[in-house]
């Protein structure tokens, strides 16, 4: 795809243009489920 601020080609699943060095794309990875399974008590587990 191309930059839509600077017209330059950069790849599809490209986040950030390296040639302007703004944002096209929004963030895929989201790590939010990563603390339930430590607040489990020891009494549950078994
Ligand atoms: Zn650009």
């Amino acid at each position: 795809m191309y930059c839509k601020y600077c017209g330059n080609k950069i790849n599809d699943d490209a986040v950030i243009c390296l040639s302007c060095g703004r944002q096209v794309a929004l963030l895929k990875h989201e790590e939010s489920n990563k603390t339930a399974a430590d607040t489990i008590p020891e009494e549950i587990k078994g």
